[in-house]
């Protein structure tokens, strides 16, 4: 073939593909300022200097390649200064927008928490955060006014209690999400929990999974009720025809800008064996995940250039060594389960799952839940991936006792279509990447919903789902939302910059998996939001056909 010469037509020639940053590929040479950091001091040691300097001499001592960055693997974030409008989120420097206090993410592994942890994070939010504390849409509680001064001390009543805030953020694996009702559920093909607390005892902290391209996410479920199909990796309970229970495995799913449902690999995979292949998953993620451009560094980029066959192939000749087993796929839930409600457990005793808004709740609402439970009888308490709260274990009798208790707080059993399906992120609240307000603007909608859209509740077979974003990351998934809601600046019919979101369409997973459709200028006024919804929603009930759901729009 003749070399191209300076005649060459840019379109024919041959192009030189420039490198991704790959570790295997021998680009070990940071190409952006966050590969710098990493390599220049691994992220795990900061905690040291937390402990032994910044605590100490106070926030004006931090570095600022610590506070903007190796702080979030041990789920640290500067909160957004109050009093700057979404308006000027972009156009600010990250100092402007920093305040003194943090936001701190505490993980939950397979949200599992026992009544007297649930008590220790109630009291850390009322001694040191302001009584704040989110159920965030990955099983995790999230504080806020949190100052640096107090954060050994918090990390020490966590880790008495058996709790952690290790790779709750970062380039890390992040908190593993996992069924609410891992072991008691009737309709579970295997229970996960033996894998996820596996995962994390052998993984979580080594520092050689500690500088990850980007973060990594996963879910290990004995049943579809973890958004599997949106995970850097996830293991699914299935039934092998021959082999009997164990997991389906999916890679490179996920949301953000770039929004990809995961990829099965075909694989079927025992109990036993997901937390190595877990660790082969990431290991091909550390050493051939793209470290050049951040907005590229997510696994779902390596798995849509590769393909589900040559990632498995990867995996198994250079990873695992040996071939995976074939399998089926999962079974596709008819409908999104939420375990909101009580629900019989395989033990004869049941489990009941109560909605706050959007996941807020605070303090003393937590130390009430976990007072409600040990009434009732029960140890176990659970954090959904749908921001909900379920209590385990509960006796026939206790029931009815524990729901009127639960609703005393604001936690129903029983609740409306749109407090059970309505999530928020972070939103202007506290978010420093936040453009428009979410979470007291979930908890407005979910009340107005309640009395204009009374007459139809009975009509919803399925709750039509809102989810609300401040920005284009998609913290609240709306891509997989019926109504899903990206907060942006908008012009209203005056010519002023107001809050408003542009919206998304038809989303859902399982049955409906993909995502909703972003329709070119439908924006909506933040002020007129409930009125959009309302006329969506009955516009959706008039037109459909029998047994049609929201989302084929
Ligand atoms: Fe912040 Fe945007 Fe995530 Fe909301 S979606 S929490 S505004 S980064």
């Amino acid at each position: 073939m003749a070399a191209p010469t300076r005649d060459t037509p840019a379109k024919g020639r041959a192009r030189q593909k420039r490198g991704e940053g790959q570790w295997a590929l021998g680009y070990r040479e940071p190409l952006n300022p966050n590969e710098r950091a990493k390599k220049d001091d691994h992220p795990l040691n900061v905690r040291a200097r937390i402990e032994n300097i910044y605590s100490r001499r106070g926030f004006d001592s931090i570095d600022p390649g610590d506070l903007r960055g190796r702080f979030r693997w041990f789920g640290l974030y500067t909160q957004r200064r109050p009093g700057i409008d979404g308006g000027r989120t972009a156009t600010l420097e990250p100092e402007d927008l920093d305040d003194r206090y943090f936001m701190l993410r505490v993980r939950l592994d397979g949200g599992m928490l026992t009544t007297r942890q649930l008590a220790v994070l109630a009291e850390i939010s009322q001694t040191h955060a302001r009584g704040t504390a989110d159920i965030t849409d990955r099983q995790n509680i999230q504080y806020h006014w949190i100052q640096i001064e107090d954060v050994p001390t918090i990390w020490r009543k966590l880790e008495d209690a058996g709790m952690t805030t290790m790779e709750a953020c970062g380039d890390s694996p992040r908190v593993i999400l996992g069924s609410p009702v891992a072991g008691i559920a009737a309709d579970e093909i295997i229970d996960g929990t033996p894998a996820i607390e596996e995962i994390k005892r052998r993984f979580v902290g080594d520092p050689q999974y500690a500088n990850l391209p980007r973060k990594f996410k996963t879910a290990v479920s004995g049943q579809p009720d973890v958004a599997h199909e949106i995970h850097d990796v996830a293991f699914v309970g299935v039934d092998h025809p021959e082999h009997g229970p164990g997991f389906d495995v999916w890679v490179g799913g996920g949301l953000s800008t770039n929004p990809m449902i995961g990829q099965r690999l075909g694989a079927w995979v025992p109990r036993e064996e997901v937390p190595d292949v877990w660790e082969a998953v990431i290991s091909v993620f550390r050493d051939y995940g793209y470290r050049r451009l951040r907005a590229r560094a997510r696994i779902k980029f390596l798995v849509k250039d590769w393909g589900a066959e040559k990632f498995r192939e990867v995996l198994e000749t250079r990873y695992l060594k040996r071939p995976l087993l074939d399998g089926p796929a999962p079974e596709v839930p008819a409908a999104p389960i939420d375990h909101v409600g009580v629900h019989p457990q395989v033990d004869g005793r049941f489990y009941v799952g109560a909605a706050p808004v959007a996941g807020r709740v605070d303090g003393e609402t937590l130390l009430a839940v976990a007072k409600a439970a040990q009434r009732a009888g029960s140890a176990r308490v659970r954090l959904t991936p749908q921001q909900k709260l379920v209590i385990l274990d509960v006796s026939g009798a206790e029931v009815p006792a524990l729901e009127t208790e639960l609703a005393e707080q604001g936690l129903h059993t029983r609740p409306s279509p749109w407090r059970r399906s309505v999530m928020a992120c972070t939103g202007l609240e506290f978010c420093k990447l936040a453009i428009v307000e979410t979470k007291a603007r979930a908890q407005a909608l979910v009340a107005e919903l309640e009395t204009r859209l009374a007459d139809i509740q009975g009509d919803l077979e399925n709750p039509v789902s809102v989810h609300l974003n401040g920005c284009p990351n998609s913290c609240a998934r709306i891509q997989t939302a019926d109504i899903g809601l990206k907060g942006q600046i908008v012009t209203d019919p005056e010519g002023r910059q107001v809050e408003g979101f542009q919206v998304h369409l038809g989303g859902g997973l399982g049955l409906d998996a993909g995502f909703g459709r972003k329709l070119r200028g439908h924006k909506v006024l933040a002020d007129e939001l409930v009125d959009y919804v309302e006329r969506v929603v009955r516009a959706y009930l008039a037109g459909r056909e029998p047994g049609e759901r929201f989302a084929p729009w």
